[in-house]
This record gives structure tokens, sequence and C-alpha cells, in this order.
């Protein structure tokens, strides 16, 4: 089933986005821009020229109005009734800069590549970038989900970030101020990251080549890289490993549809075909029914999941057999 109110929202943005200068697309397929290539559509999608377009168009959209920001998608799950309202995704040539900004710093645009941040790291010998290498994300999603792995994660090297409101008003926040966890910011939601500046120090260039390398090649063993996935879908409890967690329940390689806990690295879920956005969902649940009933463990999603089910195909936490 087909949204298609993506042309009445735009015409009730009125006149004033004659003077836009982004790219607005109604009825835009999600499955185009997440890593698991499933999910419906979005309302509307806005790929805005640079951040004085994006504040522009912010600020003709009416409040009542859903809007969020998606980086290159390789952390979500789009449901497959579409995303209702506007989602904003950042233009390359508008929000893709990197810049050395001073010693040891780097400014990065936030539709950057995480990667392109190490590589310009290590050009300029700055440590502390190297985890960026293995993360396939955008600089906006590592910033949203304090992105990290092999012993390094974005909160160590922010300064600070740049960001506009969903009124169109620009703010700049310290580090403190996106209030870190594990793969968690409290930064408000409404937020859309333009740019931010991050801090490394000074290494020996063939140190960060060995770190980096290091990273590269354990992914290739023990992740399924170059599979339709969203990367680890559940956080590691306290004291425990999700993908251990998954693999005692007996979950490793488990299929429904065609969504699959991925038998190279059970924590990953893949999309091995033509997989629904309702069959990766109703896949995760039923690994968290598992787990829960065979160790008392809920596993809490790493993955965002947003937009709406399709009439029918709802799905509750648990499955709805959730314990106390
Ligand atoms: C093969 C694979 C391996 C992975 N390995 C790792 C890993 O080792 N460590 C790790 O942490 N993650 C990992 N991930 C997950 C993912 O790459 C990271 O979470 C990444 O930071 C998400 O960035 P993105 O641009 O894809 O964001 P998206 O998936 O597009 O969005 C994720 C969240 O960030 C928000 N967001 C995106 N851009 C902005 C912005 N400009 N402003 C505000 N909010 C924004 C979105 O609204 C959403 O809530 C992996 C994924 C895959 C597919």
């Amino acid at each position: 089933m087909k949204q298609v109110n993506g042309q009445k929202l735009l015409e009730a943005l009125g006149s004033g986005v004659d003077a836009i200068r982004g790219r607005i697309t109604p009825d835009a397929p999600m499955d185009r821009v997440t890593w698991f290539r499933a999910g419906g559509l979005a309302e509307l999608m806005f790929q805005p020229h640079d951040t004085d377009d994006l504040v522009a168009f912010l600020k003709l959209v009416p409040k009542e109005v859903p809007i969020m920001v998606v980086g290159v998608g390789s952390n979500l799950l789009v449901r497959d009734g579409g995303i209702p309202g506007i989602v904003i995704r950042l233009s390359a040539k508008g929000f893709g800069d990197l810049e050395l900004v001073g010693e040891n710093r780097i400014k990065a645009g936030a539709i950057c590549p995480d990667k392109n941040i190490s590589a310009m790291a290590l050009d300029h010998g700055i440590g502390g970038f190297y985890f960026y290498y293995g993360i396939p994300g955008s600089i906006g999603g590592a910033l949203r989900m304090n992105a990290g792995a092999n012993g390094g994660e974005t909160s160590e090297r922010v300064v600070e970030v740049h960001a506009v409101d969903r009124k169109g008003n620009k703010h700049v926040l310290s580090n403190a101020d996106m209030g870190y966890a594990y793969r968690h910011s409290d930064a408000a939601k409404d937020l859309i990251f333009t740019h931010a500046i991050f801090e490394g120090y000074a290494e020996d260039k063939n140190k960060i080549r060995t770190d980096m390398d290091a990273v590269r090649q354990h992914r290739e063993t023990v992740q399924p890289i170059r599979e339709k996935t969203g990367g680890s879908t559940f956080k590691n409890p306290q004291g425990h490993s999700a993908w251990k967690l998954i693999d005692e329940a007996g979950c490793r390689g488990l299929m429904i549809g065609n969504a699959q806990m991925s038998p190279l690295h059970c924590n990953f879920m893949i999309n091995t075909g033509q997989a629904t956005g309702y069959e990766l969902e109703y896949l995760g649940e039923t690994v968290r029914q598992r787990v829960m009933e065979h160790s008392g463990v809920k596993l809490e999603w790493e993955i965002k999941r947003v937009g709406k089910f399709m009439p029918g195909y709802e799905i509750r936490e648990f499955l709805g057999r959730a314990m106390a």
C-alpha cells in the first residue's frame, strides 16, 4: 500500500517553497536510502542545498507536521507504512565537507562518511579517529548515536556540534550539552546536526595506520558487512554481550520470511532478499522474546525503528508476550 499524501503536504507548505533551492520529493521510497533496503515511503523528502536553505525550509513547515532527519540509513529500520511528514536528507554538496581547523581539530559536515574523517586524521597524523574507519554511517548519525567501535567512541572526540531546530533556529552544543551515554545522546530530538568540530591528538602515522588496518580486518572477519543490514540490532545490556544472549537463546541464523539473524554475527539482522520492514521487526521482537524467556534479560533495540506499521501488520513489543 503506497502513501499518496506527499503532493498535498507540499502544497500545504505554500508558495514559499518556490524560493527553496534544495530538492523536494513527495512520496520518496525509503528502501533506496536504508542499508536494509526495506521500508515504505517518506511522505515528503527534502534535501537542503545548505544550512541557509534548511533554515528557510523549516520556517515553512507547520508545527503539527512531523520532521525527522536521516543520515545514510545504516542504523534505520523503516516500517512498511512509511514515514508521515518530512524526512530531511542532507546533501553531500552542502553538508559533506571536511576541514582542518586548528591543531588536531577537524570540522566535519554532518553527511560526511565516518571513514573520511579517519582518512583525514591519518593524513595529518591525528590520533583518536581510527575507530570511524569501520563504521559505515555519516557524522550526523554518529553524533546522534554516539557511534563507537574497537575501544573508541564519538563522545571522546566531540568539541562542539552545530545544529538547527525544527523552527529553523541555530544552536551550538558543547560536548556536555550532547548528554552522551552508550549509543545515545540526550540532545533535543528535534535538532538537525549540520556540522561538528572534533579533536584528536598528535600520533605517529604508522600507529594510526596499524589501528585502522586492525579495525578493517576485524570487521571483515566477524561481521556480515557486505549484506543488507543495520549493524548491531540490540545494545549490549549491562554486564552481557547481546550476541551471546542471542546465541544461547538459539537465535543464530533464525529466519522470518527473508529476514535473518546473521549466522556470522548473530546480533546483526540481515535482509537476505526482499524482506519487508515487518519481517525484520517481527524477527527482532521474536529474538527479544526468546532471549527474555531464556535468560530473563530484556534486550533494547540499538537500531532506530521509524515510521508507521501497515494496517493489520502491527508488531507489539516482545510480540505482546512480555512477562513482568
Ligand atoms: C555493517 C554495519 C556495521 C556497523 N558497525 C557499527 C559500529 O561498529 N559501531 C556503531 O556505533 N554503529 C555501527 N553501525 C550502525 C551505524 O553505522 C551507526 O549508528 C551510524 O552512526 C549511523 O549513521 P547514519 O548516517 O547511517 O544514520 P541513520 O541510520 O541514517 O540514522 C540514525 C539516527 O541518527 C539520526 N541522525 C542522522 N543524521 C542526523 C543529523 N544530521 N542530525 C541529527 N540526527 C541525525 C537519525 O535521525 C536516526 O535517529 C553499523 C552499521 C552497519 C550497517
